[in-house]
């Protein structure tokens, strides 16, 4: 057998057998639902308590995505039919497409088993990652740092990097990707910009006039423990993994809720099983208060990026009501020109908005918390692809073409951040 062809089968059965230790996602089925009346939007929130919902629906006209078993599929679309809620299959078997992933991926990665340079264009585990940001760091010492922001709750290290120029005090761009575990290509876009920005300074005239007027700080991997379950025993997982001594068999909360700003309010589940379930307590996630804390003690923030996935939305704040922010213009202003660049490398459509306007009410995010208590300006969250067609499952192949346009949002973002003082 040839050298490749063995090591692909290794790499293969690795994978399945990591698979199957895992929850068995085969014959699940995502579906969109698009309620059309009020009724039908609470008709369909009703169902929330007994399905996953991908994405939640809150107004009219904005679709949601929920992911059933076999078992539940007659169930859900006996529930629709007798209330008259038009849907559609997104994915037919979910177990299937995660497959047909790995398959590839197993491949891509043999086949490039003696190139030694790191491959952006797939997903990869904690390890991996943790790895890259060492050698990454040794390629670029003169620009990159990493450094220890927070520990996690199972006890990993949570490790950012400042990239940086020079000594002296510069204003500051906070970027992160991954608060929520399932969400890979925010990750990978995380991983996918730091080569950029490390790559084309000196050489993109753009990103060395960027990165001689500010520091960016980028954390690559938000929530490990969550990132490391979703490769070892759910795909889907999206809380942290902590436990709450009064509800042992609910494990993690929200972390994009457990901020300290309007905690617990609209847009949360006080149910600690909920995947909207904002924590016992404000802060209560040691990676939140971590993070936030570090941002805290940083001088002079003046944006702040959140990578999410999926929608492609940029989201200002508010979450918490449909009042605008004083800043709306500036920040729409930013947003524009980071999406007219966006457009311009591969066609797609991102929209910027209110987080509130685009995904309904939520409380505690991240974003809220860096506009209202820390005061950084251009604090937004955003949505990477797609718009659900794969959603959770976006093939590596869209890795790239994801990275290169939201690469091209920031440059333009940047410039309009520097130039508003
Ligand atoms: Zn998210």
């Amino acid at each position: 057998m040839a050298w490749w062809r063995s090591i692909w089968l290794c790499n293969l059965s690795f994978l399945l057998a990591v698979a199957a230790t895992g929850v068995d996602y085969n014959g699940y089925r995502v579906y969109r639902l698009e309620p059309k009346t009020r009724l039908q939007v609470d008709q369909v929130i009703a169902l929330e308590t007994e399905f996953d919902f991908w994405k939640e629906c809150r107004s009219i006209g904005q679709p949601c995505d929920v992911i059933v078993s076999g078992e539940q599929n007659n169930d859900l679309l006996q529930y629709l039919q007798d209330r008259e809620v038009p849907h559609s299959i997104m994915i037919g078997d979910v177990g299937q497409l995660i497959l047909e992933q790995e398959i590839e991926r197993a491949a891509r990665i043999s086949s490039k088993h003696r190139d030694l340079d790191f491959d952006y264009g797939v997903y990869h585990t904690l390890a991996d990652i943790e790895q890259w940001m060492v050698d990454i760091e040794d390629a670029y010492p003169d620009l990159l740092e990493s450094f220890h922001v927070a520990t996690s709750y199972e006890g990993r290290e949570i490790r950012a990097f400042k990239i940086s120029t020079g000594t002296t005090e510069k204003p500051k761009i906070w970027l992160d990707g991954g608060i929520h575990s399932r969400e890979w290509v925010a990750i990978a876009n995380m991983l996918y910009m730091t080569n950029e920005i490390v790559s084309q300074y000196g050489v993109d005239p753009e990103v060395t006039a960027i990165l001689d007027e500010v520091d960016i700080y980028l954390l690559p991997v938000f929530n490990v423990d969550g990132y490391e379950y979703t490769w070892t025993a759910d795909r889907f997982w999206r809380k942290t993994r902590s436990i709450n001594d009064d509800f042992p068999s609910c494990v993690g909360c929200d972390p994009n809720r457990n901020f300290d700003v309007n905690w617990g309010m609209n847009g949360t589940s006080s149910n600690p099983c909920s995947d909207l379930y904002p924590g016992p307590s404000p802060f209560s996630e040691i990676e939140v208060r971590m993070v936030a804390d570090y941002i805290a003690g940083l001088f002079d923030v003046r944006a702040l990026i959140a990578y999410h996935s999926y929608g492609q939305m940029y989201m200002t704040p508010y979450g918490f009501t449909y009042e605008y922010p004083p800043d709306f213009e500036d920040q729409m202003e930013a947003c524009n020109k980071g999406n007219e660049a966006l457009y311009a490398v591969h066609g797609m459509e991102y929209t910027c908005d209110t987080l509130i306007n685009l995904v309904g009410p939520n409380s505690g995010s991240s974003a809220d918390y860096t506009y209202t208590a820390l005061k950084i300006k251009y604090s937004f969250g955003a949505e990477l692809r797609d718009k659900g067609q794969f959603g959770f499952v976006l093939p590596d192949n869209q890795i790239i073409p994801t990275g290169e346009e939201n690469w091209a949002f920031f440059k333009a973002f940047a410039r309009h951040v520097i130039d508003d003082v």
